[in-house]
């Protein structure tokens, strides 16, 4: 019940200021966002990877609302690009970007956002990497696709989210399939009404696996972003079933959300992908992992009353 009350909250500018000037909240939020700057997160990169881990990094943002903030966040991943250029680790840390932030809600979005968002891809290409287009909420789908698409012309293996909580997923999962896309699978993490998206756990996590059982059986390269440990089991299945060697398909998961299974997982030998958020605008993202499992409310909560 609270996970809804809290996704609404991550949508008002009064609890963002509430929340972002609690004295206590920056060591809570340390747990899912492990630093603000990139010179803070490189060594977080440099430790997972050492660890075996694969990481997909995020700059935190979304909702700007000028071309001046579309335009910092592109330069804000063209000084990531930069630094994993001197990592020199190729495919191994990839970027996950939100085209809210590149500026798609803004006037003539769809444009604006792919003039901001290609040059970030082709510096991903230039050190053997890429960029996947994160799932917002299902308003904007439609235009993130017909970036995917327009993005995938020159970069083919620009990959793009799916969530498994919308109707309309069944269906871009087949066409994205047929086309030989990097697609992640997630269940969503947005407040969808009862029109577009199926609101109980049980019938999300059917609809996970139909759409799975899709991607494992099509020409692409299937990425499966869950905690999930019944999902996780289903599609090394699934997999197995699909003939699919283990370079050819991975699994990823949250900074700070189960992270024995990572390790667990890239010691049987999957391709195991951390996706790791920084920077200062880390209201939302937060926010979502609170929604996700409430209990983090209860510990959010108690820091505040303990300090
Ligand atoms: P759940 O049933 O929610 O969780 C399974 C178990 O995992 C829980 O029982 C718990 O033990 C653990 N767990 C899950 N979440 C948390 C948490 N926040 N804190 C502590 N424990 C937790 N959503 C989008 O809408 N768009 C995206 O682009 C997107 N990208 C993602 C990228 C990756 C790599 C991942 C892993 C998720 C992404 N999500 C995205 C979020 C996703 O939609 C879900 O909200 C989130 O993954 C929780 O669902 P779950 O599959 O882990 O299953």
């Amino acid at each position: 019940m609270l996970g809804p009350v809290i996704l609404a909250a991550s949508r008002s500018d009064r609890m963002r200021r509430l929340v972002s000037a609690a004295p206590v909240t920056k060591s809570v939020v340390d747990r899912f966002i492990p630093g603000e700057t990139v010179d803070e997160v490189v060594p977080v990169i440099e430790d997972l990877t050492g660890k075996g881990l694969d990481v997909t990094m995020d700059v935190v943002g979304e909702d700007i609302t000028t071309r001046e903030q579309a335009e910092a966040a592109r330069d804000a991943y063209l000084e990531l690009v930069d630094r994993l250029g001197d990592l020199g680790l190729g495919a191994r840390t990839e970027m996950s970007v939100k085209l809210s932030m590149f500026g798609q809600a803004l006037p003539g979005g769809r444009e604006l956002a792919l003039a901001n968002v290609r040059p970030v891809v082709e510096a991903a290409a230039a050190i053997g990497t890429t960029v996947t287009l994160d799932a917002e909420d299902h308003t904007t789908l439609d235009s993130m696709f017909a970036i995917h698409d327009e993005l995938r012309k020159d970069f083919p293996q620009t990959g793009c989210v799916i969530q498994a909580y919308l109707y309309r997923t069944e269906e871009d999962a087949r066409r994205l399939a047929a086309a030989g896309s990097r697609v992640r699978l997630v269940k969503g993490a947005y407040k969808e009404p009862a029109a577009v998206a199926y609101q109980r756990k049980h019938e999300i996590d059917k609809a996970y696996v139909r759409v799975l059982k899709i991607l494992m059986e099509g020409v692409g390269y299937p990425m499966i972003g869950s905690h999930d440990p019944r999902l996780i089991s289903i599609a090394q299945e699934l997999a197995h079933r699909a003939a699919r060697k283990p370079d050819e398909y991975e699994f990823q998961m949250l900074y700070g959300i189960r992270s024995d299974e990572h390790l667990r997982l890239a010691a049987e030998g999957h391709r195991m992908r951390v996706y790791t958020a920084y920077g200062t605008d880390w209201y939302g993202y937060f926010m979502r992992r609170l929604a996700e499992k409430p209990a983090n409310l209860r510990f959010f909560a108690r820091s505040m009353i303990t300090k």
